[in-house]
């Protein structure tokens, strides 16, 4: 059958195929630790589990509102009230399937065909993808190690030109868990906020910061940049629900009132079981999500003080958010004839640790590679002592 030249271009998500070709060798008897998925390795809470099961017991199998149940809305504009100071009504907030489908529905409602969107490189790997079907034109700026993956003021004012249509900005940042400080977001977004360019910030990872102070959305600095900016996020992450899909975006009225048109066009709206799981998560006890953070961040030393040990990788800069780790693995790369980028190092760390990682070539960074520690810690040890033994067989 005929394949659009749009999907002939589309590449599948590398995070996916290496979790795929990791648990494909895991079916096959392999002692494989996949380090490489994006997903909290934590249940919902029991109160959310327990209130959808009641939920399904009643029914919810009727159509619902296009961008989402009123109560849903509601639940969420609180929320974002609470946590970001910054006030929605229901009718400016769309309930997605996940915030991959925020993310998409955001640029759909942004990009016209040739559109430019910068992307601050080390990016997740949807957002070129997302913008290349939509018809628009990535344009990478890169913050390495050495500055921290974060880009200044400056780098930002000096990348936008008058093809900018929108920024994307992830804080904190998969895959490096890079973080923002309140002063660093407020700085960016008023260089936005003068150029007149929209902020779409994915904000998925909002829960989960471990240094560096409260959380500060674009959308919180000023009136103008709420204005000027989408909040696109979801509760698989915070929340750990990625398998219900829920997230959702936020905006001005008018615009939204388009995207919410588009939605109704697509898909209609996400599982009204989903919906109403969420509205609870997000108005319910909060003790579960601070206790994955605290889990999380206790991982993230232990990663730390462990890799300090590991020849090869390089970690010049502690994450400080998200639950990703991005080493520089340039030394190990060197120290391996036959391997010559980071996609040949994670092959290679694979076959030979046993342990399945990202390249950083997915994220827009030769030479670094992404470490998942949504695992357990048991997982996590073994990890480290199979990379020890194997990088320390090699560069000693
Ligand atoms: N944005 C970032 C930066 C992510 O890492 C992810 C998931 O990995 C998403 C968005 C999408 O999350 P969801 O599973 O809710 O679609």
């Amino acid at each position: 059958m005929h394949v659009s030249k749009r999907l002939q271009k589309l590449k599948p998500s590398e995070t996916i195929a290496i979790t795929t070709r990791a648990r494909e060798l895991q079916a096959a008897g392999k002692d494989v630790i996949v380090l490489a998925a994006g997903e909290p390795d934590f249940s919902p809470a029991g109160f959310v589990r327990e209130a959808a099961a009641v939920f399904a017991r009643e029914g919810m199998t009727r159509y619902g509102p296009a961008p989402g149940t009123l109560e849903t809305r509601q639940e969420l504009a609180a929320f974002l009230e609470r946590t970001r100071g910054v006030s929605y009504t229901p009718e400016q907030i769309v309930v997605t399937n996940g915030g991959k489908h925020a993310l998409f529905n955001a640029l759909a409602g942004l990009i016209d065909p040739g559109d430019e969107v910068l992307i601050l490189a080390p990016y997740w790997v949807t957002y070129p993808a997302q913008v290349e079907l939509l018809g628009g034109v990535p344009v990478y700026l890169s913050a390495d190690d050495a500055q921290g993956f974060k880009v200044t003021p400056e780098q930002l004012s000096a990348a936008l030109s008058t093809k900018t249509r929108c920024v994307i900005f992830n804080n904190p940042s998969n895959p490096t868990g890079a973080y923002y400080t309140a002063d660093e977001v407020r700085a960016l977004t008023e260089v936005c906020v003068e150029a007149g360019v929209v902020i779409v910030s994915d904000e998925v990872y909002d829960a989960i910061i471990f240094d560096g102070g409260p959380y500060l959305s674009p959308a919180s600095v000023s009136e103008e940049a709420r204005d000027l900016t989408v909040i696109a996020s979801s509760l698989s992450k915070a929340y750990a629900m990625p398998g219900w899909r829920i997230g959702y975006l936020a905006g001005p009225p008018d615009w939204v009132k388009k995207v919410a048109s588009f939605q109704g066009q697509t898909s209609h709206h996400i599982s009204l079981l989903s919906q109403a799981a969420a509205a609870v998560a997000v108005s319910g006890d909060q003790a579960p999500v601070e206790e994955m953070r605290v889990a999380f961040r206790k991982r993230r030393d232990f990663l730390l003080d462990a890799f300090r040990d590991i020849p090869g990788f390089e970690i010049a800069v502690a994450p400080e958010g998200a639950f990703y780790l991005f080493p520089r693995i340039t030394g190990l790369i060197d120290a391996i004839p036959e391997v010559e980028n980071s996609v040949d190092a994670c092959a290679w760390l694979l076959d030979n640790a046993m342990v399945a990682l990202v390249p950083g070539s997915a994220f827009g960074a030769e030479g670094f590679l992404r470490l998942s520690y949504a695992a357990s810690e048991e997982d996590l040890e073994k990890a480290v002592q199979r990379l020890s033994e194997t990088a320390g067989n090699l560069i000693g």
